[in-house]
This record gives C-alpha cells, sequence and structure tokens, in this order.
C-alpha cells in the first residue's frame, strides 16, 4: 500500500507538532532504554496499522524519499534528475509548494559551504519560483525558506514555496526567523551562508 502524505500529516496531526518531535527523538536517543523504544514502536505500528502503510511502521524510512522515488500518490508539479516539487499538504497561503532534493540531506545544519550545496538550494529555489509565476501571477509576494532544526517538522530538507497572502493570515508565525533562536530562514540567506 502506498503511502500518501495525507496519511503521514494525519499522524503527524495526531501526534502534534512538538510530541512527534520528540516521538522521533525517542527513537534515535541510545539513551532511551529499550523497553520503551519498544513501547513508542508498537505505538507506531498500530498507527500504521490503522492507516493501512507499513512504511510507516519501519524506522528509517522516509517520507520525502518516497515521494522523491514517486512511490507514493503525491502528484509532482515539477521533477527532474535533482528535485521533486508537490503542494503542501496543509496549505498555509494562496499557493504553498514544497521543493525537495531527492538526494535525502536530514536538515539545512547539513548544507556546507561547497559549490554542490550551493547549486542544489540555488535550483530548488529557480524551481519553486518558476512554479509560483506559472501558478500564481496575480500574487504580490513569493517567500522561500527552510525550518531550521528543532522547527522542522520532517527530517528532510523541504523549500516552502509561498505566494502570499497567507491563509489564514497567522499561519505566518510558523515561518517567522526567530533570530539566535533559528525558526525559519529565508532561501537567500540560506544561499549567502553556504556560498563557497
Ligand atoms: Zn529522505
Ligand atoms: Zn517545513
Amino acid at each position: 500500500m502506498m503511502v500518501t502524505l495525507r496519511m503521514m500529516s494525519h499522524i503527524e496531526f495526531k501526534f502534534g507538532w512538538k510530541k512527534w518531535r520528540s516521538a522521533t527523538k525517542v527513537i534515535c536517543d541510545r539513551n532511551v532504554p529499550t523497553k520503551l523504544k519498544g513501547k513508542f514502536y508498537r505505538t507506531a505500528i498500530r498507527l500504521a496499522m490503522l492507516y493501512g502503510t507499513r512504511a510507516m511502521a519501519g524506522a528509517g524510512s522516509c517520507l520525502f524519499c518516497q515521494i522523491a522515488r514517486s512511490a507514493t500518490s503525491t502528484p509532482l508539479l515539477h521533477s527532474d534528475d535533482k528535485v521533486v516539487a508537490f503542494q503542501d499538504i496543509n496549505p498555509a497561503a494562496l499557493r504553498h509548494y514544497l521543493v525537495i532534493p531527492i538526494e535525502h540531506i536530514s536538515t539545512v545544519k547539513d548544507l556546507q559551504r561547497r559549490k554542490e550545496h550551493y547549486d542544489l538550494v540555488n535550483h530548488m529555489s529557480s524551481v519553486g519560483q518558476d512554479l509560483l509565476n506559472r501558478d500564481a501571477p496575480e500574487s504580490k509576494q513569493y517567500r522561500f525558506g527552510f525550518h531550521q532544526p528543532p522547527f522542522n517538522s520532517v527530517n528532510h530538507i523541504h523549500l516552502h514555496c509561498f505566494a502570499l497572502p497567507f491563509i489564514p493570515r497567522w499561519k505566518h508565525v510558523k515561518y517567522m526567523p526567530l533570530g539566535p533562536f533559528g525558526g525559519f530562514i529565508e532561501a537567500e540567506k540560506l544561499l549567502q551562508k553556504i556560498n563557497p
């Protein structure tokens, strides 16, 4: 059975943003007793069965890797040998797309001051820009950026592409730069940071 983004989103919704993060942390944390890990696995497996998917139960299975390999029913708005793009399952703006690299890179902290990474992020941005230009030419403002850990919801980097306004308006708080706390980083700023 295919994993759909809707299923994932529902599971994420059930856990809540914060709880989901602490839940995934349990699996990674070596200090957590095996018994507790087992309990989490049982919950995860029960959820997975509930949603009719086995993939969710497997540790290390990355939903965005599956989307990038077209192993899900998520419609792709763009795909090439480096990136794919699709609609955010929980759109927060007039248009809200995600562009992800096919290669699994966990978070923006894994991006280095290297031409390869710079070119990748640059390409992700231009794909996002082209899509928004095509699909939301009436929008007066576009925004592009990434969540920085611990504010990222899925551990596979994804560029959020917005054609504003945010809908509803308060949604902008989820995509705000939080200064020293990290939060959301604009693609332009990230590019400056990793410019070799
Ligand atoms: Zn991945
Ligand atoms: Zn995100």
